[in-house]
């Protein structure tokens, strides 16, 4: 059975297996105690678990005493913004994100609208195990109001900021194709693109039917996508996950560019425009270090998880952040990785610039990302790192996460992963070849005890 996965993305589980009703209700229990029995806004993604999931979180909210916000299927950014907007005392988004449909999860938000930190998941975690929350008087209980489309108000703040120039967009007239995987941003992507002018074809932006595709927008997955953008002379091409936080982009010829892009385009657009920092995880590509060197700007690197990076975007006042896998984090609009938001910045770069999405990636330096990951039952990450740290020869170490290696062209990263038992390899180099030449080098290194 594969146990119940508890870090700052929340707690994580396959449903029937871990994560039961019994459990779902004492972590949402435990979490509304947390939020003092105070107002609690819940959404979901689309996934087949989620209505049942959804009655076992408002059990436990309700025995808390909550006031609960039902805002139904909404993206996981949409829930965040909803928690700042409505002043609630925080937030519950009932998604798996990138995990298979048999998955589910509880990612967390406080009243600020953003992921919880490790202390507070220790705590609510301890609370739910050990069933030492409070449950309120029989008066006390909470109640459910439901808020339909509130997903228009996600879009209309995104459209009210200074630096997204809707007039500038709709001028260009994009002809977009968006491919939602059925999940949480079906609607939303849609409706955001045509009040950007956009002519828009979708691809698996049906709600009400199982994942389209594999739910990672990861290259291999958007073939759908990429036929759609060239049959269709599309200019662009937009993929999400099922809680809409990653975006990826597939370019004008119908190639997906890889999620790393995302946050490089919006990242161009935005350090272009504004004098301050960006942050990013220390797996997210060298490309963020070049374009920052072109604006002269700092980038800091945090630990992998949408939380780590936005800790250090307030650390260091940054003017956007995200992670390599395609959430963008626009901290004008909030702390959260937000497919909407990459969606506005990758088309205002385009369009302040003229560019094509393959005139971008063709005149910016490249680089080949290699992600592999080796089972770690069992094996002890002590001696491993200690194994990798002798072959660093003139490389850089850096243990902001893991252990990572960095040369003046290319890195080698090992991580645990947050959301699965296994150790991520994640390698970048100038080619494909020596990319992947590198990953397989340090897969043998783990696998020589
Ligand atoms: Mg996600």
């Amino acid at each position: 059975m594969t146990p119940l996965m508890v870090s700052v993305s929340g707690i994580r589980g396959i449903v029937g297996e871990s994560l039961t009703p019994g459990v779902v209700s004492g972590y949402a229990d435990a979490f509304g105690t947390f939020c003092k029995g105070g107002t609690v806004v819940v959404g979901r993604d689309t996934r087949r678990s989620g209505p049942m999931m959804e009655h076992a979180v408002f059990a436990g909210l309700m025995a808390a005493g909550c006031r609960i916000i039902n805002i139904g299927i909404n993206p996981t950014p949409t829930v965040q913004l909803a928690v700042e907007k409505l002043g609630a005392s925080g937030g519950i988004a009932i998604t798996a994100s990138h995990n298979p449909e048999e998955w589910n999860a509880l990612k967390f938000i406080n009243k600020e609208g953003r992921f919880l930190g490790k202390d507070d998941i220790d705590r609510i975690s301890n609370d739910a195990e050990k069933d030492t929350f409070e449950n309120a008087e029989i008066s006390r209980l909470g109640e459910v109001e439901t808020i339909e489309d509130i997903h228009a108000d996600h879009i209309r703040a995104l459209l009210e900021l200074e630096t997204v120039k809707v007039d500038k967009i709709r001028k260009h007239g994009f002809k977009t194709v968006v491919d939602c995987v059925n999940g949480a941003g079906s609607i939303v992507l849609p409706e955001l693109l045509h009040e950007l002018g956009c002519e828009v074809l979708k691809v698996n932006c049906d709600p009400d039917k199982p994942f389209g595709r594999g739910a990672e927008p990861l290259p291999e997955n958007l073939d759908e996508l990429c036929k759609s953008v060239r049959k269709n002379n599309a200019d662009i091409g937009f993929a999400c996950d099922p809680d809409a936080d990653r975006l990826a982009i597939v370019d004008e010829n119908g190639k997906a560019i890889g999620e790393d892009y995302t946050l490089v385009l919006a990242a161009d657009y935005i350090l272009g425009m504004k004098n301050g920092a960006i942050a990013t995880n220390a797996s997210t590509t060298m490309l963020i270090d070049y374009i920052a060197r072109k604006y002269n700007r700092d980038v800091f690197r945090s630990k992998v998880g949408e939380i780590h990076v936005v800790e250090k975007m307030i650390e260091n006042s940054c003017v956007i952040g995200g992670e390599g896998n395609g959430g963008v984090i626009y901290p004008a609009l909030h702390y959260g990785r937000d497919a909407l938001t990459g969606i506005a910045l990758v088309l205002m770069q385009l369009s302040s610039s003229g560019k094509s999405v393959s005139g971008f990636v063709d005149e910016n330096p490249k680089y080949y990302m290699t992600k592999k990951k080796a089972d770690i039952t069992g094996t002890d990450l002590g001696s491993v790192f200690e194994r990798v740290k002798k072959t660093a020869g003139r490389g850089t170490l850096d243990r902001t996460d893991g252990l990572k290696l960095i040369y003046s062209d290319r890195w080698i990263h090992l991580r645990a992963s947050n959301t699965e038992p296994v150790i991520r390899i994640i390698t970048e180099a100038p080619t494909r070849d020596e990319s992947e030449k590198l990953a397989d080098k340090y897969i043998n290194l783990l696998k020589t005890e």
